[in-house]
């Protein structure tokens, strides 16, 4: 995303054409150069997206969320319940001490999980019981050169089970101002499957416990045709086929909050200027109850399409910020559905979704604007 540039001010956006310049040929150059009224340019007065580290980079999102959640904790709320979504984390070489204080307070059973910091699609990653494993990992960099910082954290091994397979799913988060913090939230998505079917009997085994793309790529017997992807529709009318509307109404709620918080952690200290947005992609994993787990928060998410059925996914996600961010100036500004997202933080201030018209006021119980697979309208292609 960072390679992308829009106008510096609404002058120029009112301006018949809105030039953009795109230093990468994927999915947002398809995007930029099908809309009306937008043309390529080589120069230089735009503004690009900016990249931020605070959610992104994995031991900066970990110290934001224990920071929010000891403030939470001082402020009397009970936060064993109402303010944990990311499972309990250590940052590696620095915090060992306070992880192994920590790792003897769990059962010898538990499985423990360890990620490079600024790490992507499974690599570097690996999953242990033993305390061994990591003095081990420790020794390794003892090469003279220190250890790459790692993030350990203790494994989800209950996760949410389809034909036996763990998933995450990956959500799209467009911030479009981080003061006042302003935050939509796209309704398609899709769900990633592991290669192979879930068990803990063997830690070792990357097939099973990692729902990065790149890894079961490189399974011998990969198939791409065999879909290891759902949409977020198919997944959500699966959810509500199982566990009926009320339960995935509580669990959708449990998302937006931990969307609003992990935002709320952050949105004081990222340095921004008036035209600065981001697109996120929130990967989340749900354990056997439907609880929701952040994993990560990626910038720049993934833009390079993978099938036509992805292209076409990011392709209405690009056109859709393009939409919401306004550039062409054609909105009023109170809108809160603009394509797929949907409006979930507004000024600082949590949206719930409207009553219906004519709806028994007395029963309603307002829930946060998450509308995730309610996405039916399809965006023409080019
Ligand atoms: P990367 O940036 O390398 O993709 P992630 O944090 O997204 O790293 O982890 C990769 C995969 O590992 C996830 O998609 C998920 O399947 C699995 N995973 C990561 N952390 C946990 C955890 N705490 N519990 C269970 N599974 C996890």
């Amino acid at each position: 995303m960072s390679a992308v540039a829009v106008p510096t001010s609404a002058k120029e956006a009112r301006k018949k054409r809105i030039l953009f310049k795109c230093a990468l040929t994927n999915t947002i150059s398809d995007v930029l150069a099908n809309r009306e009224g937008w043309a390529p340019t080589l120069n230089d007065d735009w503004n690009f997206f900016g990249n931020d580290f605070e959610l992104t980079r994995k031991d900066f999102l970990i110290k934001n969320y224990k920071k929010a959640r000891k403030a939470k904790e001082k402020s009397g709320v009970d936060v064993t319940n109402e303010f944990s979504f990311i499972p309990s984390s250590y940052v590696l070489p620095t915090e060992y001490h306070l992880f192994v204080e920590e790792f003897r307070k769990y059962p010898a059973e538990t499985i423990w999980i360890m990620k490079p910091v600024a790490g992507a699609q499974g690599k570097g990653i690996f999953l242990f019981r033993k305390l061994k494993h990591v003095q081990d990992w420790k020794k390794k960099d003892a090469s003279g050169s220190e250890a790459l910082p790692y993030v350990v954290q203790s494994y989800i091994a209950n996760p949410y089970l389809v034909g036996g397979k763990k998933f995450d799913v990956r959500l799209y988060v467009l911030v479009t101002s981080f003061r006042p913090l302003n935050a939509w939230v796209h309704r398609e998505g899709f769900a990633r499957f592991s290669h192979s079917r879930y068990s803990t009997d063997s830690v070792d085994d990357a097939f099973v416990h990692l729902t990065n793309v790149a890894v079961a790529k490189t399974a011998a017997d990969y198939d791409p045709e065999r879909g290891l992807k759902w949409s977020l529709p198919k997944l959500f009318r699966f959810f509500r086929s199982m566990h009926g509307h009320s339960k995935v109404s509580k669990m959708m709620e449990d998302l937006a909050k931990v969307i609003i918080e992990s935002l709320r952690s952050v949105h004081h200290i990222i340095i921004q200027d008036s035209h600065c947005f981001e697109l996120y992609g929130y990967d989340i994993l749900f354990d056997e109850n439907l609880k929701p787990w952040l994993l990560e928060v990626n910038a720049s998410p993934s833009l390079t399409a993978s099938s036509q059925e992805d292209f076409e996914l990011k392709y209405r996600v690009l056109n859709h910020m393009l939409d919401v961010l306004d550039i062409e100036k054609k909105l009023l500004g109170n809108e809160t559905e603009i394509g797929g997202f949907d409006i979930l933080i507004r000024n600082n201030k949590p949206v719930e979704k409207n009553r219906m018209p004519n709806h028994n006021n007395s029963n309603f119980i307002p829930t946060l604007n998450l509308r995730l697979g309610d996405y039916v309208e399809q965006t023409p292609m080019p």
